[in-house]
């Protein structure tokens, strides 16, 4: 199955027990909103999991894409992606929790064809204020999927305040030999599904309201579904990186773990570029900068000849034509280039400027300070020189 087709049939499958197909939306969230881009599917509907009612009604479907700096050090493992795009079904004070498992199990098996016995899931086990999620335990004890009970890392959040509620995760064997152990004990079970009770609201006193409204809010990964479904090894052999794998192999061979960073970072890279950022010194912008950075020292320390200039246009259309985004790819790669010149100028001035103020002694935070006001060169950025 192809991505569209993986999509399609999540959105189908939902779609025929009345889910509303609610548009993706970009990256940037709308003003006023403080986080700096959309980090899940749910992220856009907070008002309405809350008890606004949807125009669309209160059972809703969507395919969003997502990104995460928050897992920007786990980018390189076998699962993990700055950005990846997040399959979602939400009840809104519809139906409840037995429903959604069941219907996600249906998907995952009868569907999608995932066998029973590679499948095992998590649910919440309670705590001292909340019990054990018995509703979900009945639910996969009947549908024979094996359970394993955990803590509060069942228990889903956004913040010390606000709504809040246990969760269960469904998990996929991608070993060789026949599944063994349980997802707390043996990683190649693959956490591919999210579903979560939005049931309480916590207090600033840590006590816990039950919700007027309690929700049921879902989110499955499609690369990781993807990866399960064609028994590949990781995500980096999904139809999505495996151009970029191919175009910067082509540019240098690389170790794999390094490979793996610079086309992750690529990728996220020209999707926040089609969402309209540029790099800046602040802000998304910063975020942006920072990946095209990361990517260029990651193939400057192979080879200082290296440049994006080299890259071929294909992973770059063919990213922007997944990603719905009408942006001529020159001028993606313009942005690229432009960004890469003035890298590599401040990295000539950069390493007068310190190795000068660092024949002068230690740098204390001021000079760091100095350095970045007057010469724009950021901490880590001074680091990775002083380390060369
Ligand atoms: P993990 O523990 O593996 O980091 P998570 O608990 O952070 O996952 P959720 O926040 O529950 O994941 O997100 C729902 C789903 O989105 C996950 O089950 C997974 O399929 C997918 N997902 C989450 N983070 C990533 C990522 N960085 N790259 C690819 N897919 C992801
Ligand atoms: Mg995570």
């Amino acid at each position: 199955m192809t991505h569209d087709q993986i999509s399609q049939t999540f959105v189908d499958h939902f779609g025929q027990y009345g889910h509303r197909l609610v548009p993706g939306t970009s990256l940037i969230p709308p003003p006023g909103d403080p986080v700096l881009f959309t980090t899940s599917g749910m992220h856009p509907l907070t008002p309405y999991l809350l008890g606004r009612p949807h125009p669309m009604g209160r059972r809703l479907v969507n395919v969003q894409r997502c990104l995460r700096t928050t897992d920007l050090d786990e980018v390189g493992d076998r699962t993990h992606l700055t950005l990846f795009q997040m399959l979602g079904s939400w009840s809104l004070g519809d139906y409840e929790i037995s429903q959604s498992l069941r219907w996600g199990y249906e998907l995952l098996h009868d569907r999608f064809g995932i066998e029973h016995d590679r499948m095992h899931v998590t649910v919440f086990g309670g705590d001292d204020q909340v019990g054990p999620d018995e509703v979900s335990l009945r639910t996969w004890d009947r549908l024979g999927v094996p359970v394993e009970l955990t803590g509060d890392q069942n228990w889903w959040d956004n913040g010390p305040t606000g709504p809040c509620g246990p969760d269960s995760e469904i998990f996929v064997w991608t070993g060789d030999e026949r599944p063994h152990g349980t997802p707390g004990t043996d990683d190649r079970w693959l956490e591919v599904w999210n579903h979560v009770q939005m049931r309480y609201h916590r207090h600033d006193d840590g006590s816990l309201t039950p919700l007027r409204q309690p929700s049921v809010d879902t989110g499955m990964g499609l690369e990781r579904l993807e990866m399960v479904l064609r028994g590949r090894q990781s995500v980096y052999e999904g139809d999505d990186l495996m151009p970029w794998i191919g175009g910067v192999q082509r540019l240098r061979e690389l170790p794999e773990q390094q490979l793996r960073v610079v086309c992750d970072h690529l990728r996220t890279g020209v999707v926040v570029i089609g969402d309209g950022v540029r790099p800046s010194n602040t802000g998304r912008g910063y975020v942006l900068r920072r990946l095209i950075r990361r990517v260029l020292t990651t193939l400057w320390r192979q080879d200082p000849g290296l440049s994006l200039s080299d890259l071929q246009p294909e992973p770059v259309r063919q990213t922007l034509e997944r990603f719905g985004q009408p942006v001529p790819v020159g001028d993606v790669q313009s942005v690229l280039g432009d960004e890469e010149r003035r890298f590599r100028d401040l990295l000539r001035r950069g390493r007068l400027v310190v190795s000068r103020r660092r024949s002068r002694g230690p740098l204390t935070d001021e000079v760091y300070r100095d350095l970045h006001d007057t010469h724009g060169l950021p901490r880590e950025l001074i680091d990775e020189l002083l380390a060369q």
